[in-house]
């Protein structure tokens, strides 16, 4: 493969006569006048004997709004070419169901398979918000296809600490999902303009302190070795390249998580060294993560009977929120409203177990004569339209009609579109 980029072929599709056609539609496929206006009341909405209590902050963020506005401006300026996206523009199907019906074509984005090689210069490829590998980008680049880049500006920030890593001879450890999208594409930045930066990446509190012990001259090579297969860098070698290292994260992981393994990280070189100078950390969990997060522990304190999270089962700061709920309240982890199919049935996702289980709600829910209060939070890649739906769902299933739940949120039957 020829790896001298032929030219910038990257295009600014947010142009301003398209953007303002763009957001209605992205408004009318996504938003929902009900949460907002349940958003406008104080985040509840009490309905006969079913309170719903809205987290101050959920659903979409600056980012993943800006990505799909992008998706959307892209098919809208270039309506007769092919629009190809790598992987899914954020994780959440419908959004990507949308834009599959819009004609947008996904490519996978683990691997560039054969699909790739069939580009030509007249087709459009939109980069995912989670950005994808520095070899990804030099490939599209080289075959001459109109790039539309949504990657969000606080993953290029991460991008640009694994860098200066890389510059400076520190090791980036990387705390993140191996498989993630935005790890990988973070971890071929680690690598740096020459390709000889190193990097390993740690998921779990086991990852860290297999990694801390390690540092401190602890543990088995080869066990080390197995542990991290397809999380280090080409040719990493934990004798060599644990000696000056720097904390960056996944911008969607847990805070309390993050904390905690980089106080094991630091330790471990304190113990080693006898100071820290040869650690270095930036915390670069995202904003909109963490509003998240701090408006879920808002919500928790008002004692609700049942959590739903709404949101793609793949989406990493949505099973976070599923993480931290559960900790203290049934929890159910839901992709759409049809998940709840009665009042005692549900088909949620274990995160524990990573897969779709099928289970069973508290018995409070099931008695439409015994008060309930419903919590109700989205990751940052949920659409309104969903927790509306969800809003919808258990009113109707607990005995309220369409309208009166309309009503109670403070609209008119005919406000709502
Ligand atoms: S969750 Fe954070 S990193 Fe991801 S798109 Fe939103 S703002 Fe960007």
């Amino acid at each position: 493969m020829d790896r001298q980029p032929k030219r910038n072929s990257r295009v600014n599709v947010r142009r301003a006569e398209v953007m303002g056609i763009v957001q209605e539609k992205v408004r009318r496929h996504y938003q929902s006048a009900l949460v907002e206006s349940v958003r406008s009341s104080g985040n509840r909405l009490e309905l006969g004997h079913t309170t719903f209590v809205l987290a101050p902050e959920f659903g979409f963020c600056t980012g993943v709004q800006r990505a799909i506005d992008i998706a959307y401006a892209a098919r809208n300026v270039f309506p007769e070419n092919r629009i190809f996206l790598i992987g899914d523009i954020i994780h959440n199907p419908e959004v990507n169901r949308q834009l599959a019906a819009m004609g947008v074509i996904r490519l996978p984005w683990k691997t560039m398979t054969d699909e790739y090689d069939e580009l030509c210069e007249k087709d459009v490829v939109i980069v995912p918000a989670f950005g994808v590998p520095v070899p990804f980008m030099d490939f599209l680049t080289n075959k001459g296809v109109s790039i539309v880049d949504t990657t969000c500006g606080d993953v290029v920030k991460v991008w640009r600490r694994v860098k200066d890593f890389a510059a400076m001879g520190v090791t980036s450890i990387i705390h993140g999902k191996a498989t993630h999208e935005e790890t990988l594409a973070t971890a071929s930045r680690a690598l740096g303009e020459d390709g000889r930066g190193k990097y390993i990446i740690i998921f779990t509190e086991e990852d860290t302190r297999a990694l801390a012990d390690y540092m401190m001259g602890h543990g088995c090579r080869d066990e080390f070795m197995k542990r991290f297969e397809g999380a280090m860098s080409p040719g990493f070698d934990p004798d060599r390249d644990l000696v000056k290292v720097g904390l960056a994260n996944q911008t969607t992981m847990l805070k309390s998580e993050t904390q905690s393994i980089q106080t094991m990280i630091r330790n471990a070189v304190v113990k080693r060294d006898g100071n820290d100078e040869r650690y270095s950390v930036f915390d670069t969990i995202c904003g909109a993560t963490q509003d998240r997060q701090n408006s879920l522990f808002q919500l928790l304190d008002e004692k609700p009977d049942i959590m739903f999270v709404v949101g793609g089962y793949n989406s990493s700061n949505t099973t976070h929120l599923v993480d931290i709920a559960k900790e203290s309240v049934p929890t159910f982890f839901i992709e759409a409203a049809a998940c709840i199919r009665s009042l005692t049935e549900v088909e949620c996702f274990d995160t524990r177990l990573h897969r779709i289980v099928e289970s069973s709600f508290p018995e409070v829910m099931g008695n439409p004569d015994v008060p309930v209060k419903v919590g109700i939070t989205a990751g940052a890649s949920c659409p309104g339209n969903l927790v509306e739906e969800t809003i919808f769902r258990v009113g109707m299933l607990r005995g309220d009609s369409f309208d009166s739940i309309l009503t109670a949120a403070g609209m008119l039957p005919g406000q709502y579109q």
